[in-house]
């Protein structure tokens, strides 16, 4: 089968886009003194193979791009997913070790970006983030769902914790609570279990019905449209809701 054509032109704009002062000095001025290396857990996994080494891995992918100006393969780009995406979490724990200051996680992040527009993001990574754009929760799960499984929690904890309500969409309330959709679709006891801890501390809680979901795949994925949609979802609801705080699930 035939290669998909590489959109050379979306990713030059990105690129041009990104090359600020900051990128450009941090791929300029990286010693590769390996200094950052010993904190990347892939890199300590992998027996130091040095193909793990943080400045290593921005070397193949944003240093390449940059490089080529653009003007890279179909098979380069898949390596390139490879690294992004299969060997670093972009979790910044090299950053905190670099001298330079140089932020790998953030390049990391930025090719991910530029991967996910030729939509070379991992397919599960896609999916959730077309979920949350399109019906406000990375799992699909309808709002009728959601209420439904509160009331079931709801009417399953009375036995144990009589009284106890699951709240939703109580405008005034002192505290937005937001989980995981998975909880919803998976593991609804885990609503029932933080319902109780609410009600047992005297919170005035509610969830939202709609940006309940605090996850935020999309961002994972380097969908910068879906992210900022995603995390407005949680943050329109407090606004709406007029909360004072939000907690979150994990
Ligand atoms: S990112 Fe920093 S610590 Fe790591 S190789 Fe480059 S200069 Fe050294
Ligand atoms: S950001 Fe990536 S390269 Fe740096 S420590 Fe984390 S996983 Fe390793």
């Amino acid at each position: 089968m035939a290669e998909p054509a590489v959109n050379v032109k979306l990713i030059k704009e990105r690129l041009a886009f990104l090359k600020g002062g900051r990128f450009k000095a941090w791929l300029e001025i990286c010693a590769h003194c390996a200094y950052c290396s010993d904190s990347c857990f892939f890199y300590l996994a992998h027996d130091k193979d040095p193909k793990y080494m943080p400045a290593y891995k921005v070397k193949q992918t944003l240093d390449k791009l940059y490089k080529k100006k653009g003007e890279v393969t179909w098979e380069e780009l898949e390596k390139m997913a490879d690294i992004a995406y299969g060997d670093c979490t972009a979790c910044r724990r090299c950053s905190l070790y670099c001298p330079f200051g140089i932020d790998v996680a953030v390049m990391i992040a930025a090719v991910r970006g530029i991967l996910c527009g030729q939509g070379l993001a991992p397919k599960g990574l896609q999916d959730a983030a077309k979920h949350h754009w399109e019906t406000g929760n990375q799992m699909a799960i309808t709002e009728e769902d959601f209420v439904e499984t509160c009331k079931w929690m709801e009417e399953e904890s009375e036995e144990e914790m009589p009284g106890l309500k699951i709240p939703i969409e109580k405008k005034g309330a002192e505290t937005l609570y937001v989980l995981n959709a998975r909880e919803v679709k998976f593991y609804p006891q885990d609503i029932a279990e933080a319902a109780m801890i609410l009600y047992a501390a005297g919170e005035d809680w509610t969830f939202p019905d709609l940006g309940w979901d605090m996850t935020n795949l999309a961002m994972f994925a380097g969908n910068a449209q879906v992210m900022a949609h995603s995390a407005k979802l949680v943050y329109d609801a407090a606004k709406r809701l007029e909360v004072k705080k939000i907690i979150t699930s994990e």
